[in-house]
């Protein structure tokens, strides 16, 4: 899978960790809320996957999340995310 896609995938997840971080914060006890616990792993993916997947492939750091969706090339050694 090319670096955009996982990065894809990241915004997926924190997505769907939100939407259920809403959901158990609106129920009556957050805390007991099995989707408290679905948000908190959700989003524990999600960090793992960007600091896992979200690389330059050739040199291998953890590529900038701002502008994620436009980055084309590599900001630290120039090589081509397409
Ligand atoms: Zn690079």
């Amino acid at each position: 899978m090319r670096v955009k896609q996982w990065n894809t995938v990241t915004t997926a997840l924190t997505v769907a960790g939100v939407l259920a971080g809403v959901v158990a914060l609106l129920s009556q006890r957050p805390q007991a809320h099995p989707a408290s616990y679905i948000a908190l792993a959700l989003l524990a993916a999600a960090a793992a996957v960007h600091f896992w997947k979200f690389r330059c492939p050739a040199c291998h750091r953890v590529l900038p999340n701002q502008n994620a969706a436009r980055i084309t090339h590599c900001p630290f050694c120039g090589a081509s995310l397409e």
